[in-house]
Formats: structure tokens, sequence, C-alpha cells
């Protein structure tokens, strides 16, 4: 009797931890926030309880006023809980949700938006943001073993953000069947090394060699530098030039990456230099760290900062019939899948 309701509780448990919701903060990257569109098949929860007939209604907020389509509400939260919930800002960036959605607004009148919502979702949501949907499908998987990982790091955040400060989110743009198939065949499979989920770490095209974490002062034995010839169907696997004089490059890891170098007479780290170059003069300019100095000219290959999977190189791998696990396995050596 005792093992049954053990056994009953423990099935229950398993069904609730496999349809957990999280809280997203959506919107994330939008500053001052006063006006959003909301219209769709959904109900309002709160402040009044009414199903939305698929008109476009407004929620703004003026001189520490609520509106809601026009009019004043003393409410400074409203709920919408439904199937599709279109959300549109005043510049036109427009996102489709489901589950629940809270609009918040802030004593200064500033509206936080929050989408609650199954994990399962938001990983396919994620998987569908961070790699090309129409990928093959041992690619996205091991994405979604990668997204999983990262979400399960993320556990102690009571709000995550959508940004790629933590992982890309945007509702159900990018829900394709080939994504949710992905995220089905590896549904609470994540990468562990010695008993702890890994940190995840991914870049677009390494461009030859995958550096170790040490390159980010991320010292994992997990993120080993990998060679990587799978990775030169990607659009920045030729070497690119720009006319930036006066690098010199003092001293590179063992993928090439340059570990210093001295800008303007100024000695930095050669990924600081990176960021910098980025935040001056486009991120286009040096897509990838992997970067070399030739007279007035900087060359480089590769997009991202070049530790952990390299994506293109796991589309190159899935291509020649390689599984998520052996592809996995081909960028962090050390780390075993385990399914929770
Ligand atoms: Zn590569």
């Amino acid at each position: 009797m005792v093992l049954k309701f053990l056994l009953i509780l423990l099935l229950f448990c398993s069904l609730k931890a496999d349809s957990r919701d999280i809280l997203v903060h959506i919107f994330s990257t939008q500053e001052k926030l006063k006006t959003v569109f909301i219209q769709g098949s959904f109900s309002f929860e709160a402040p009044f309880k009414r199903r939305a007939n698929n008109i476009i209604y407004k929620v703004n907020c003026k001189n520490k006023q609520i509106f809601f389509s026009g009019l004043p509400f003393k409410s400074s939260l409203f709920v919408l809980k439904g199937g599709y919930i279109k959300i549109r800002l005043i510049n036109n960036l427009e996102r489709i949700y489901t589950g629940t959605v809270f609009i918040k607004a802030k004593p200064d009148c500033e509206l936080v938006l929050q989408n609650s919502i199954d994990e399962k979702t938001y990983i396919i949501s994620v998987v569908g943001n961070e790699m090309p949907t129409n990928w093959p499908l041992e690619a996205l998987k091991a994405q979604s073993v990668l997204a999983q990982t990262r979400l399960l790091n993320s556990a102690k955040q009571p709000v995550l953000p959508d940004s790629t400060n933590e992982q890309s989110y945007k509702g159900l743009l990018a829900n394709s069947s080939k994504v949710q198939k992905a995220v089905q065949e590896t549904w609470r499979q994540v990468l562990y090394y010695k008993n702890k989920p890994i940190k995840v770490f991914y870049h677009s095209t390494c461009g030859g060699q995958t550096s170790s974490g040490n390159y980010l002062k991320e010292n994992y034995a997990y993120l080993s530098s990998v060679k990587c010839s799978y990775c030169g169907s990607s659009p920045f696997a030729k070497n690119k030039a720009v006319y930036i004089p006066a690098l010199q490059i003092v001293q590179t890891d063992k993928a090439g990456r340059p570990i210093s170098v001295k800008f303007q007479n100024k000695l930095m780290s050669g990924y600081e230099f990176w960021l910098k170059a980025g935040q001056e003069w486009g991120w286009g300019k040096i897509p990838g760290t992997y970067y070399w100095a030739n007279g007035n000219f900087i060359y480089s290959r590769g997009a991202g900062h070049g530790v952990g999977l390299c994506q293109w190189g796991a589309k190159g791998l899935a291509d020649k019939g390689q599984k998520y696990s052996q592809i996995l396995n081909y960028y962090f050596p050390e780390a075993k899948i385990k399914t929770l």
C-alpha cells in the first residue's frame, strides 16, 4: 500500500517535473516600455475576466495612470492567458506568445512584460532562435541538449531575460515541427561533467579549431580545444580582411587565437580587442576571435568566440551522418549526456 502510494507520488512528481513552468522577462532589451498592443485568442484573467475577441487592445501608462484601450484603470497588473497572444510594441516589433502573459506597470509607469511558459515550449523557441530551423535534425538535437543544460544552470533565477544574456527566446517564432521533433527526441537530456551540468559555450564558426575555455578565462576541463574541419560551408569559413592598422599580435593560443595584442601601443587581451573592435566598428568587421595582423590589415576566419560547440561544424558533422551524441562528444570530449 505504502509502495503504491509512493509510486503514484513519484509518477505525479515526474509528470509535474516534466511540465514545469518558467517565467521569462519578455522584450527585456526594450527600454522604458510604456505602450503595448495586444490581440489574439486568449482570456483576460485580471483585472477583469473576459475573452479577447481578436480585437486590438491597448495598454499604456501616462503620468502614473494606467489606461486600457483609452479608459483609465486602477490596476497595475493585466494577466492574459491562452494559446495565442500577439503583442506589438510602438516600434512595430511584434511577437506571439502562449501560456500566460503578465503586463505590470511599475510606479514610474514603465511596463514590464513577463511570460509564464512550460519549459518545453521555451526550449523549442530557444533552439529555433539559436540555430536555423532548416538545419539537420541531429544538429538541432545537439543544440537542444545545450539549451536544456543552460536552462538547468539558470534554474535558481526567478525570472529569465529573453535576450542572449541568457538564451534568446522570442515566443512562438521559430517554433517549427523539425525543432519540436529535435527537442522531443532529446527531452530532459543535458551535458554533465563530474556530476554537474557543464557551463554551455557555443559559437557560429570556429574556422578550423576551437579554443579551450582558457581563452575566455573559463578554465573547465570539458572546454578543450578540438580541430574542426566541418565548418567549411559556413559563410564565415573564408579569410576576411579589414583595414585596421597598428595591431600587433603578441601571443596566440594553440588554436591560433590571439591571447594578447598591442593596439595603438596599448597592451590588451586578444578577446578584449575583439570585443572593442565589434563595439566600435561593428560586429561584421572581425566576425570571429581567430584573427591575425598582416601589414595594415587584420585578417580573420570564423565567427563568434570559438569556444565549445562550433554550430556550422555541428551541421557539417550531421550532414556526414553523425548523431547528436557524437557531435556533442566531439566538441565536449570530457562531458557526458545525462537523462534527468
Ligand atoms: Zn568549426
